[in-house]
């Protein structure tokens, strides 16, 4: 892995302004999914430097809420400026940890640090309010002030963007952190680190803390008082343990969980432009995103054609390392990974369905795993209620848009959905009808900055991003004035 700025390779965690290691000096491998190689090590903490993080941004928080929204938003905006003159650099270093080729790595690097540009302006508009009192004599008010210490828990299938979209509208706020990246893609976590440093983020403001032992850093991040919200992306398991965790000392959970994303067709859509969709929704960072297509229901009319466009599409998609040239599916990212995906498949062709492409792991080895679409899906398979995360696509099939609508509901997620239509009353009753908190019209790609990202359901609590995305962070305080 070759860095053009060198320091941006940090094997050390971030605590308190300092570089540091695990007390008892034990660190962990990262490593490459696309050869297995070892990248660089990393502290492997416990509850005790979680606490020491804590403490430090607890004491941090002070001196950072009491700054104007203008001075944080100076010291982020050139956060913001920072990640983009390192996006090369940046990109490297996710690809080479996650292993989505790299114009995806690019691409996500301007994504995550659009949250620190968005958050930097939008930390200004934290109004509050002027209520009509209910007595002559009174008045009331409404502040809105920072939630105080914000822990954070984030996946590897986005090692930047699922930082700064929490980071972003916290820091903006007044909010001081401390982030447990996930332990496949610390380097990234460490990178921005180094950034917000240069970029002027006073010490402790940003601290993170890299493990292996995610339970006991989880444990201490949940209990420990001090913190006072969590937020956390990840699987729907590990956000219901988290949110009981959280209980005992009743802190606010934002929880961005899996999906089950349906992607309907409907007799009156524009083909192509739903290949394209299905392209982008299913295939991108080789299926591993909770947005990703999870079922593609499909008309019966135009279930055959649309089978047939979609495999000439995926026939041209190109596998490999994601640092080597033009690729555009990498490995996935680890052996459960890919023993996952070999099952929920199995399971579908054991029960009938047919392998209309790919189906088996690539002849590259390690992670690598083919395109694939399988046709006759039904609801008594495991990929109808499991999420794939990986680079298969499930064709349902069904008759009317009744039916696209509720199997498209049935599911305990609710995170996002797409579908493709024309017909304009069609489009209002498909959008109104399904039970998600995003939905893609004519649409396979949702992400933006600008808008509210979040599920119903068993797949989360909150919204990030947009101006939504920073009330997660603020608490409201009203205040009655009496004797006017
Ligand atoms: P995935 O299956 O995508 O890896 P996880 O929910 O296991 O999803 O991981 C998301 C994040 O949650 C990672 O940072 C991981 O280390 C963390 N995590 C996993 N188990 C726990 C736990 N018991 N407590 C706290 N964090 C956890």
């Amino acid at each position: 892995m070759q860095l053009g700025d060198s320091r941006l390779l940090r094997q050390q965690a971030y605590i308190d302004g300092a570089w540091a290691d695990a007390a008892d000096g034990s660190r962990f491998e990262v490593r490459n999914p696309a050869d297995g190689s070892v990248l660089a090590s990393v502290p492997d903490m416990g509850a005790a430097e979680t606490r020491r993080a804590i403490d430090a941004a607890a004491a941090a928080l002070p001196a950072w809420r009491a700054r104007t929204a203008k001075e944080r938003a100076a010291v982020l905006r050139k956060w913001f400026e920072l990640i983009m003159a390192h996006q090369e650099d940046l990109a490297v270093l996710m690809t080479s940890e996650q292993g989505k080729p790299l114009a995806e790595a690019r691409g996500e690097v301007a994504y995550g640090a659009s949250f620190i540009e968005w958050f930097a302006e939008e930390g200004k508009r934290v109004y509050g309010d002027v209520i009509p009192a209910h007595g002559a004599d009174k008045r009331i008010l409404v502040l809105k002030e920072p939630i105080g210490v914000v822990a954070a828990i984030t996946p590897w299938n986005f090692p930047i963007a699922m930082i700064t979209r929490k980071a972003g509208p916290a820091l903006a706020a007044g909010c001081t952190m401390v982030i447990k990246p996930a332990e496949d893609t610390p380097l990234c976590a460490l990178a921005l680190a180094e950034l917000a440093e240069r970029a002027g983020l006073p010490k402790a403001v940003l601290n993170i803390v890299t493990t292996m032992k995610a339970a006991e850093v989880g444990g201490e991040l949940t209990s420990n008082p001090i913190v006072r919200k969590v937020s956390f992306t990840g699987s729907t398991e590990v956000g219901k343990l988290l949110m009981r965790q959280s209980a005992d000392t009743v802190k606010k959970v934002a929880l961005e969980l899996g999906g089950n994303a349906p992607f309907i067709v409907f007799d009156d859509a524009d083909l192509d432009a739903a290949v394209a969709g299905a392209m982008a929704s299913k295939y991108r960072n080789a299926g591993q995103t909770c947005v990703c297509a999870n079922r593609l229901l499909v008309q019966d009319g135009i279930y055959d054609a649309f089978a047939a466009r979609l495999a000439e599409a995926v026939a041209k998609l190109k596998v490999g390392p994601g640092l080597s040239g033009d690729v555009q599916q990498g490995p996935l990212i680890n052996a459960e990974a890919i023993a996952k995906v070999e099952e929920l498949l199995g399971d579908a062709v054991e029960k009938g369905a047919k392998i209309v492409c790919g189906g088996k792991r690539h002849a590259l080895g390690g992670t690598f795993f083919e395109p694939t679409i399988v046709t006759g899906v039904t609801p008594a398979m495991r990929v109808a209620r499991e999420e794939i995360f990986g680079p298969v696509a499930p064709l349902f099939r069904f008759h009317t848009e009744e039916e696209a609508i509720r199997m498209a509901n049935d599911t305990e997620f609710g995170l996002a959905a797409y579908f493709y239509a024309r017909d304009i009353a069609r489009v209002w009753r498909v959008a109104e009808g399904l039970e998600y908190g995003i939905v893609g019209i004519n649409e396979g790609i949702i992400s933006t900055e600008v808008a509210p990202f979040g599920g119903v359901k068993e797949s989360g609590i909150g919204r990030e991003g947009s101006k939504y995305g920073i009330d997660d962070f603020v608490e409201i305080k009203y205040l009655c004035m009496g004797g006017i």
